[in-house]
Formats: C-alpha cells, sequence, structure tokens
C-alpha cells in the first residue's frame, strides 16, 4: 500500500478536494501506474454535477496516460517504466461479446469490477470510489493490464491521453460504430473534443463533405483544422442550411452533445437511408420522441457507439500511428496544460464551451 495525493468529490456541485489517499497494492492481475496527464472530459462533470450518478467520495478522471510503476504476479505484457494509456472500457476478454470484438459490451463487467479490497481509501479506512474503475485525478492508480495500452516513447503522455477517451470514442465511432465509408457526407452536432475526434475520424475515412455543428463560433473555427468542409452555427436552421450547402441531407450525422433535443437534429439532418449515430452521453432518464415516418419511409437508421465500439487496445495502437504519421492532430486539440492543482479552474473554464481539450499535468 502507499499513499499518495489525490482530487476527491465529496459534495456535487463543489471543487474537487485535494487530499492524501491510501492504494492498495496490484491485484495479481492488475498494474500500479503513476500518473502522468489526465484530459478533463464532460463525463467527468456530469459525475461533478449529478446529472450521471455517482457514490461519494469518488475519484473523478479517466482520460489517463502514466507510467507503469509496479505489476501484479500474473502481468506478463508490461513492466515498470512502459508508458501507458487507458483502454476505458473494463472487459474480460473471454465472453461471447468480447470474443466477437464488443469488448464495450463485455457480459461479466460486475464480475471484473469487483476486488477483495477497495483500490482507495482514506487514511481513516473509508473506501474512495473511482469513476469507471479508473479515478485518474490520483497521482497513482491501479488498472488492470488489459485496460492499458503501451504507446511509443514519441508520443507525448500530454497528448497521449487524449488517445484513451475523446479520440477513442470519436475515430471509433466513425470507424467501428458508422462505419463511414469513402465519399460519403457527415455532420457532425457538438464540436468540442469528441466532436473534434469524430470530425478527423471522417476525414481519415474519406469522407466528401464533413460539416461541423455548434454554437461557438470558435469552435467551429477549429472544426475547419481538423477537417470540416463546412461550418454551421447550431442557432440557424441546420437542416435548412445543410440542404443548402449540399444540396441534400447527409449519409451520416454524428451527435456528441448528449441531449434529446440535438439526437432529433441528427436525425432530421439525414437523406433518405442515412445513419445517425448517438455518441454524447445524455443525463439519465433521457428519452427521445422522434418521428416514425423518417424510419421506414426514409429507411434512415439510428444507432449509438459508446467508447468506440469495442476495440480500444487495437485501435489506440492505430491511432498513435496515424498521430506519429501527422494524420491524427492531438496536439492543436490541447487548448492548454494546467497543474494537477489547477484542475477545478479547469472545469469552469470547460463550462464556458471555448476549449477543446484541457490536460493536468500530475507530474509536477
Ligand atoms: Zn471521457
Ligand atoms: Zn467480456
Amino acid at each position: 500500500m502507499i499513499t499518495t495525493e489525490a482530487a476527491l468529490l465529496t459534495t456535487l456541485n463543489e471543487p474537487l478536494e485535494f487530499t492524501e489517499i491510501l492504494v492498495d497494492d496490484p491485484e495479481p492481475n492488475e498494474v500500479r501506474v503513476a500518473v502522468s496527464n489526465v484530459g478533463l472530459c464532460h463525463s467527468d462533470l456530469h459525475y461533478m454535477t449529478g446529472t450521471v450518478g455517482a457514490v461519494l467520495p469518488v475519484v473523478v478522471g479517466h482520460e489517463v496516460a502514466g507510467v507503469v510503476e509496479s505489476v501484479g504476479s500474473a502481468v506478463t505484457s508490461l513492466r515498470p517504466g512502459d508508458r501507458v494509456v487507458g483502454a476505458l472500457t473494463p472487459s474480460c476478454g473471454l465472453c461471447r461479446n468480447c470474443q466477437v470484438g464488443h469488448s464495450t459490451q463485455c457480459q461479466r463487467v460486475s464480475q471484473i469490477r469487483q476486488r477483495p479490497r477497495p483500490a482507495f481509501k482514506l487514511p481513516g479506512g473509508q473506501a474512495v470510489e473511482r469513476l469507471g474503475d479508473i479515478g485518474a485525478f490520483s497521482r497513482h492508480t491501479l488498472m488492470r493490464e488489459n485496460s492499458l495500452v503501451r504507446v511509443p516513447d514519441e508520443v507525448g503522455l500530454h497528448v497521449g491521453c487524449l488517445l484513451s477517451c475523446c479520440i477513442v470514442t470519436g475515430v471509433g465511432a466513425v470507424f467501428r460504430g458508422a462505419q463511414v465509408r469513402a465519399g460519403a457526407t457527415v455532420a457532425v452536432i457538438g464540436c468540442g473534443g469528441v466532436g473534434s475526434a469524430i470530425i478527423q475520424g471522417a476525414r481519415l475515412a474519406g469522407a466528401s463533405a464533413i460539416v461541423a455543428v455548434d454554437l461557438d463560433d470558435a469552435r467551429l473555427a477549429a472544426a475547419r483544422t481538423y477537417g470540416a468542409t463546412h461550418v454551421v452555427n447550431g442557432a440557424a436552421d441546420v437542416q435548412a442550411e445543410i440542404q443548402k450547402a449540399l444540396g441534400d441531407g447527409v449519409d451520416y450525422a454524428f451527435e456528441a452533445v448528449g441531449s434529446a433535443r440535438t439526437a432529433a437534429t441528427a436525425l432530421s439532418i439525414l437523406r433518405a437511408t442515412g445513419t445517425a449515430c448517438l455518441v454524447g452521453i445524455a443525463p439519465d432518464g433521457t428519452n427521445l420522441t422522434l418521428p416514425a415516418s423518417d424510419f421506414f419511409f426514409g429507411e434512415k437508421r439510428l444507432i449509438g457507439s459508446y467508447m468506440g465500439s469495442g476495440q480500444a487496445h487495437e485501435d489506440i495502437s492505430q491511432f498513435a500511428r496515424l498521430y506519429l504519421q501527422g494524420r491524427l492532430l492531438l496536439d492543436e486539440m490541447v487548448s492548454d496544460v494546467i497543474g494537477f492543482h489547477e484542475i477545478n479552474k479547469g472545469f469552469e473554464a470547460m463550462k464556458s464551451g471555448e476549449v477543446t481539450r484541457i490536460v493536468a499535468d500530475l507530474t509536477e
């Protein structure tokens, strides 16, 4: 067991509190990671504001990169000193869904999540929860061997952390979820971290038009650098603007906001037979009301994609190569690198909507 510093969420809508915690020794299949960098993600905010339920106290943070510090007795593929990023969805690798490549839908998640003791504890003995079994806003954490992917030395960990959540989610939704074909037309609603990754995925997939939709003009300008060919401010009549620009709806529309309204917009801007893909995480209890005729007369499809649709381990290695070739832009997506103790300010800045990704540096 070691002592380390973590940022704890003890009360909803209050700043994270920096405090000392105890980190358990790795189980046989676990690795202790010295966390280097963590991207601030909207999913963290969902927990911090209560739109997604959590047990408190909890350490949030999940878009993680770091260095392996020690390994459990059964770990064979990682060694101390390895530079790693998180492949976040826990999976067994053995159930039916895992075996066909859908590890985000692992059927044994609750089983493999069980640990004989809490991973994090307060010095007084109280257990501390971890968002997604990670709890990255801690200078040290424990992760399962198969939840980590080694990255080449040339990939800086302050950008490498993006691979673990927003990049795998966004590019995976394009490659694995919707399977965008070359030449297709694409629209992306919401151009934050995940939306920017979807735009890049569409560019890499060979889309012939990529329409970025957002309420923030600075984000729309950035969207062009990631590959958007058209931009539409979401305050306008998005359907009419796309019709005007392309003469039709789009083949694929991605929703990266997480609201019923933008999900309905995604369906409405499709051409007949198009596919809408929901990627944004909507608050608990959100329901959709959609025109049924779009599905039978228009033959539209509505699908979802979660965390890149299940092949993160494989995909993260590919994305690291695309980054090193200059084809996947990561440095441009990092609006700011801040110190660990600045993360509360970072989350405030995120709420303003002007940033793509703020990354915390936990090594200083
Ligand atoms: Zn995330
Ligand atoms: Zn499984």
